[in-house]
């Protein structure tokens, strides 16, 4: 089995921060799988894969990824594991890659209300130390729109509770995703519930139109309508502006962006404003449309 390599299925993604780490695939697809925007795991129905090809994955790593001392578990919401199950996972990457030091997943507000704050503690006892949640908005409006099955004060409840249990939070936040009218309202709303959050992290991504999704339908409908270039930089310059983290990193380098940014806050505020004003003026340069990707 050991030799077999890495059984990975279907579309896989992870975080750009984990672009280094042992990509071990948990679960596939994705439990939620309704985001309007979203086509990765359109036609994969989720399940967790069985524990003997999990082990097998990472006994290869054991042997071959030496170098990596990290592990990110995919696919789209692998915290939904039952926490037996995912403490027995946590447990074999602890006996098998005794020099990892890090264990990453992503997460929704669904699989954080299935754990309490004490089977949270225990994963972070674990190894599991890192949770990326995406939020796209803080727009009630927004989320029921694009259907992300969960509302502002659950994102801010289960965030906090994850914070709690001593586990670092990556969010994302989708620039343009609210379309041109409702543009800054959603920035202005995603500050505070980021504010009110207070993630270590913050990836803001600008939305991309994928054939298949129900957004693409919708845009070419007429029903949606994609802020431009100089519309999602004042969306973003809102959105900043109502950021007040206690300490966290929010950057918007992401290659779907128009303009990478990177401020620490509450530091580097206003420093990111100044550019982002910069920007609006002509003065910097915006990354080339055809450089965008997902
Ligand atoms: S955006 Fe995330 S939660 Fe929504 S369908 Fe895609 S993978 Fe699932």
């Amino acid at each position: 089995m050991v030799d077999e390599g890495m059984h990975y299925e279907g579309n896989c993604i992870r975080p750009p921060s984990e672009a280094y780490s042992i990509l071990l695939q948990v679960t596939v697809g994705c439990s939620h799988n309704k985001c309007t925007f979203c086509g990765t795991y359109k036609d994969v129905r989720f399940r967790i894969k069985d524990d003997s090809i999990i082990l097998s994955d990472i006994l290869f790593a054991s042997k071959y990824m030496k170098g990596q001392n990290r592990v990110f578990l995919m696919d789209g919401d692998s915290l939904i594991i039952p926490q037996k199950r995912l403490i027995w996972i946590l447990d074999r990457i602890k006996e098998h890659l005794p020099w990892v030091k890090r264990v990453g997943a992503y997460a929704n507000t669904k699989s954080l209300e299935m754990k309490s704050s004490k089977d949270l503690k225990e994963l972070r006892q674990n190894g599991l130390k890192i949770l990326y949640l995406g939020i796209e908005s803080g727009d009630e409006e927004t989320l029921k729109r694009i259907r992300k099955g969960t509302t502002g004060q659950n994102l801010i409840d289960m965030g906090r509770k994850a914070k709690e249990a001593g586990m670092k939070l990556s969010v994302t936040v989708l620039l343009g995703i609210a379309g041109r009218e409702g543009s800054l309202e959603h920035a202005r709303a995603t500050g505070a519930l980021l504010s009110a959050m207070d993630p270590n992290y913050v990836g803001a991504l600008t939305v991309m139109l994928i054939p298949g999704t129900v957004l693409y339908e919708e845009y070419h409908h007429g029903k949606f309508q994609l802020p431009g270039e100089r519309e999602l930089l004042q969306e973003l310059r809102e959105m900043i502006a109502h950021t007040n983290l206690t300490r966290g990193l929010f950057f918007s380098n992401h290659a779907s962006n128009y303009l990478p940014v990177k401020a620490r806050l509450p530091k580097g505020k206003q420093e990111a404003l100044d550019l982002i004003d910069s920007a609006l003026q002509g003065e910097v340069a915006l990354r080339p449309e055809w450089t965008r990707a997902l």
